[in-house]
């Protein structure tokens, strides 16, 4: 007779699971736990994801799934939901991200289906923590356009935002892209993070010639997630305003400190903040 308690059937609807962008090491304990306990599994690529659930001796249907799906397939799927756990992974890291879901989400929220989700690696955020560039403040924005004119307006396009940029960027066109942010956006300080959390990772960081300069001689291989400082008079801000908030928060309590740097500086009083409980933290 088997002895082994059954694992507890799941609640119904839709779990947003991420997954490792390269050590599998990186899958946390919860998304292994439901992707062995959900009904099903919708995923992009059923061979990349048979491999993860193998990996973690989980044995579910594996359900073929991007955007693109017809609205019958979505329905159907949506449907399904009503009454089972569908996990939702991509090919590596957060689903949704630069990767299919939107749609699903979507819809299944309108329907008034439960949908969670379990947060975990996403190449973005990763590249962001190994930069060293300024986090207060980024903004993701996915790849770059193929065609250069394009590359070269949506760059345009972001000069004036204050914040540090996300790229994913593939390891053919990085060149371009970094030339393309030379010109577009000079001055800034650049970062390639390429091959996060696997056995290559690296991170070098640069002006974006020096670092066209090396991956000309040096073609990079693997995945990259390419980053982009904010317009340089930021940082200098950002550092006197440390240096202003430093200062206050020997006398003054963090919020006064932040009033008292927001009005000398016009810098935004809850970013400010924000910054001071972190520095009074430390
Ligand atoms: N949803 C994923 C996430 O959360 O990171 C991203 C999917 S997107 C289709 C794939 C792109 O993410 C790659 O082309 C690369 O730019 C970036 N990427 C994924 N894994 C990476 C890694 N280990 N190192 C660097 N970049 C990575």
């Amino acid at each position: 007779m088997n002895s082994e308690i059954p694992p507890q059937r799941l609640s119904p609807g839709l779990y947003i699971v991420a997954t490792p962008i390269g050590n599998l090491g990186d899958i946390t304990m919860r998304a292994a736990d439901v992707l062995r306990r959900c009904d099903a599994v919708a995923c992009e690529d059923t061979r990349v994801t048979g491999k993860l659930m193998h990996h973690l001796g989980a044995h579910k249907p594996l359900l073929r799934y991007d955007d693109h799906a017809s609205e019958r397939d979505r329905e159907r799927l949506l449907e399904r939901m009503r009454g089972d756990a569908v996990a939702l992974v991509s090919d590596a890291g957060t689903p949704l991200v630069s990767d299919p879901g939107y749609r699903l989400v979507r819809d299944a929220r309108e329907l008034g289906i439960a949908v969670t989700a379990l947060p975990g690696a996403c190449a973005a955020v990763a590249g962001l923590t190994l930069s060293g560039l300024p986090n207060d403040r980024f903004l993701f924005a996915g790849f770059l356009p193929v065609k250069d004119k394009a590359r070269g307006e949506a760059l345009a396009g972001l000069a004036s935002v204050d914040a540090t940029l996300i790229f994913y960027e593939s390891g053919p066109r990085l060149v371009k892209s970094l030339a393309a942010i030379g010109e577009v956006l000079p001055g800034r300080q650049v970062s390639v993070a390429r091959e996060i959390t696997k056995l290559h990772e690296e991170c070098r960081s640069a002006s974006a010639q020096e670092l066209a300069d090396h991956y000309s001689a040096n073609p990079p291989k693997g995945e990259i997630v390419l980053l982009v400082g904010p317009p340089v008079e930021r940082q200098a801000s950002a550092d006197d305003a440390d240096a202003l908030l430093v200062d206050a928060l020997q006398t003054l309590k963090p919020s006064q400190a932040a009033a008292q740097v927001a009005k000398a500086t016009g810098l935004d009083r809850k970013a400010l903040y924000a910054r001071a409980m972190d520095l009074r933290e430390r």
